[in-house]
């Protein structure tokens, strides 16, 4: 079921309050990131179950970090406490060759080649594609690969000059309807809601071209929470798929 048809679903629940029809149709189209014809709604049930079927709490747990420092915070203390573990950043992989003794050869852009006995793939789904794998992984986990989920849309930040210590809205839109780079542009979009005020900074990034990710957070098309999930986690020795 696409999240489009659920809402289709329960509309007659707002006949005579459109206002809130209007709402929700932005929540939900806030949360996928995405077309609400194109997404699937089992992610949202997920969504929905995970933040204790709360909409207060919803945005409590999804607006902000609980850790002070931030999330890298809690990434630098797991990654302090391992021992002998290097971190590389900025390394490509591009692909990952199971060998005929049971191990794994990972070659990366700048020529590196790491030796090792297993391997947890932890790149999202929609760039998983730019890694080439020998032996070819499983066909259908192939097929869901290419497949891909949800692009996401915009997300961006914007902060507002001569406001009270520096207001920053945060701003969702749909498939490149603003050019982000463009501050001119982000206000007069703002303006619309908000007359005369002035962009001081725009936050944000091309997370749906970036070759890393590909996507902003992941949310599966229709579906595809139950043909594809459970073959994207199995592993295929030594490998282990996140
Ligand atoms: C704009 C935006 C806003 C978000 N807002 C929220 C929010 O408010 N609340 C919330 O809970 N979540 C939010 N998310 C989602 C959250 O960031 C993701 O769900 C989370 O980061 C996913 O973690 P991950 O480890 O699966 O993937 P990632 O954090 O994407 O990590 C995957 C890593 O793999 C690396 N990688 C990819 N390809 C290769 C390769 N070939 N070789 C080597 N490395 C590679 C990437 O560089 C990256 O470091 C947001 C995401 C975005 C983009």
């Amino acid at each position: 079921m696409t999240m489009q048809e659920r809402l289709k679903q329960i509309s007659s629940s707002f006949d005579y309050h459109d206002n809130m029809r209007q709402i929700l149709d932005t929540y939900l189209s806030m949360n996928t990131q995405y077309d609400l014809r194109k997404s699937g709604f089992l992610d949202h049930l997920c969504f929905w179950a995970l933040e204790d079927y709360d909409t207060i709490r919803t945005s409590d747990k999804t607006s902000r970090s609980k850790i002070r420092e931030g999330e890298s915070a809690l990434v630098q203390a797991i990654l302090d406490d391992c021992q002998d573990v290097n971190l590389l950043l900025f390394t490509s992989v591009i692909s990952v060759h199971r060998t005929e003794d049971k191990k794994v050869r990972i070659q990366t852009q700048s020529q590196q080649v790491f030796n090792v006995r297993t391997t947890i793939i932890t790149v999202p789904l929609n760039p998983l594609h730019n890694i080439e794998f020998q032996s070819t992984l499983e066909f259908e986990k192939l097929c869901a690969i290419a497949e891909g989920q949800c692009r996401g849309d915009t997300k961006f930040w914007a902060k507002l000059k001569n406001s009270i210590e520096g207001t920053v809205i945060v701003c969702f839109g749909p498939d490149n309807a603003l050019d982000i780079r463009d501050i001119v542009a982000v206000e007069r979009e703002l303006q619309k809601f908000l007359p005369n005020c002035k962009v001081e900074h725009v936050f944000g990034h091309d997370w749906r071209n970036g070759s890393f990710v590909e996507s902003t957070w992941s949310w599966y098309k229709p579906g595809q929470g139950l043909s594809n999930l459970r073959v994207l986690q199995t592993s295929e020795l030594p490998l282990f798929f996140c």
